[in-house]
């Protein structure tokens, strides 16, 4: 299959080619073969794109909300119309399966075509006190932006931070990984097909730590919105602290599922194995850490066993695959690295376990019986790796699942709605699915706790992280 698609920069409404620049190569992972070049910005580019989205944010924030509204609109349409074409670059840069691509390309649109409707009844508020007082809250957009996104959900997550900041009036400039580079490409294409005015969105691939410290370090930036690890979103952190920089972080998690013997262990086995493996376990909130009450331990863990050894591992474009390659060379390491570490410490490998041949490949793998000091059950592995544990009773259940800095998705099987209401209080988590993956959507606040960062994306609350409020009083 041809990879069909021009790389390119995209400053001040112009497309700019490599001449002149540096060039990365874009590897598919399926094959780990270099399959294109993409143009890195240097700082002349990242001024040209600042000086760009400060001269456009002003039209863009006075434009009438209906207008701005048909713009995101459109570029949804366009998304959508063209999902099958972005799909298959998708996937031949990330390597997940092609339904799982066009899928993501379709949850992008959304994101676009909600925020266009929500932006319309966002409305500031009237304070009238019984003295004649009158206090006006207003809503204005924050600013020019910066987004830095990852190569997990290129498209998806680019569309979410986008679609908002767009809506709310401000200017952005978007670094998307440099994995991804033709199907993110596909995102600004979108929005100029849609007639977004000059200058209101660039994207900008780059060296990531340059292309942070360049945008980040100016005054024109007021907002920086970032999705990644911990590491790197606790450095970004840092930059933005000297210019006060509003933030919203979302960063890795470790997410805890928590199985009780009153759950019905074939459904709940059917949900979880498919959730595990979608994406090759490259989600932050990728259902990892599977605490299972004793009496039904052993039955689950040769269920889930069974379901694994039948996942298809190979190409994403081929229709029998059900899981993909590892996003780049570094996973497959870094995953062996875990497994290993955790076989040496008395875990059971019940399914799965080794690389595969070609390409970035991991099989999929449950570990069982996983001893608390192995690596893996204090690191994200961020790969098809399950890890299993038994527990006898709710409270140590709890204890588990809150054991670790993290607190991004937590997720619970139970027919017991008493139980139920009393895990959504106890475990700490930005979002928690009782006998449900459906976490996310165009409609619903994303985001963590602890570790995991902070600010949501998603919802009416993500609109607003692009908003600063001001109180205008009137005696
Ligand atoms: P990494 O930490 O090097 O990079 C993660 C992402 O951050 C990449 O998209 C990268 O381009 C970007 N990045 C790295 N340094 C940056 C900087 N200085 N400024 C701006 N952006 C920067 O790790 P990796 O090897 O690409 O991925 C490994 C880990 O990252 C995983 O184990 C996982 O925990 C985490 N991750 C999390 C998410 C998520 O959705 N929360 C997505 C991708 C990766």
């Amino acid at each position: 299959m041809s990879y069909d698609t021009d790389l390119k920069l995209f400053i001040d409404g112009a497309w700019q080619s490599g001449e002149g620049r540096d060039l990365f190569p874009v590897v598919n992972p399926a094959t780990a073969q270099t399959i294109a070049e993409v143009p890195l910005a240097t700082e002349a580019d990242l001024d040209a794109a600042l000086a760009a989205a400060e001269r456009a944010y002003p039209l863009w924030r006075a434009t009438d909300v209906e207008k701005r509204s048909a713009i995101l609109k459109k570029a949804g349409a366009l998304l959508k119309e063209r999902a099958e074409s972005i799909g298959r670059l998708l996937t031949q840069e990330q390597g997940k399966p092609f339904a799982e691509a066009k899928s993501e390309v379709l949850g992008a649109a959304q994101m676009f075509d909600w925020y266009a409707e929500e932006i319309k009844r966002d409305y500031g508020r009237v304070l009238v006190r019984p003295t004649g007082s009158r206090s006006i809250v207003v809503h204005q957009p924050v600013g020019v932006v910066a987004t830095f996104t990852p190569w997990n959900f290129p498209i998806y997550l680019l569309a979410k931070k986008v679609a908002a900041a767009l809506a709310a009036g401000c200017s952005v400039i978007s670094k998307p990984p440099e994995e991804t580079p033709g199907c993110t490409g596909a995102v600004a294409k979108a929005l100029d097909d849609a007639g977004l005015p000059k200058g209101v969105f660039q994207l900008v691939h780059g060296v990531p730590d340059m292309v942070s410290r360049h945008l980040i370090g100016s005054p024109i930036v007021r907002k920086v919105s970032f999705t990644g690890s911990v590491p790197v979103g606790k450095h970004l952190m840092k930059i933005a602290a000297d210019g006060v920089k509003r933030l919203t972080l979302e960063l890795g998690g470790h997410a805890p599922v928590l199985i009780f013997d009153d759950c019905d262990l074939e459904k709940t086995l059917d949900m979880v194995v498919p959730q595990k493996f979608r994406n090759a376990g490259q989600v932050c909130v990728s259902p990892t850490r599977f605490y299972v009450q004793d009496g039904i331990y052993d039955r689950f863990v040769q269920g889930f066993a069974d379901r694994t050894d039948k996942v298809v591992m190979g190409n994403g474009m081929d229709d029998a695959t059900r899981m993909g390659p590892l996003a780049n060379a570094r996973r497959p390491d870094a995953i062996d690295s875990l497994v290993r570490d955790a076989e040496a410490k008395g875990a059971r490998i019940l399914s799965g376990g080794q690389r595969g041949n070609d390409g970035f490949f991991f099989q999929p793998t449950l570990l069982a019986d996983v001893p608390l000091e192995a690596d893996i059950m204090s690191n994200e592995p961020f790969g098809p790796v399950a890890v299993a544990r038994p527990f006898k009773d709710f409270d140590e259940a709890i204890e588990q699942a809150n054991r670790l800095p993290f607190g991004l998705a937590a997720f619970a099987f139970t027919e017991n709605g008493r139980r139920a209401n009393l895990l959504g209080d106890a475990i700490e988590a930005g979002m928690i699915g009782i006998n449900s993956f459906a976490i996310s959507g165009a409609d619903t606040p994303f985001g963590g706790v602890k570790d995991s960062g902070f600010g949501s994306e998603g919802g009416k609350e993500g609109l607003e992280t692009y908003q600063v409020v001001k109180a205008i009083h009137q005696a």
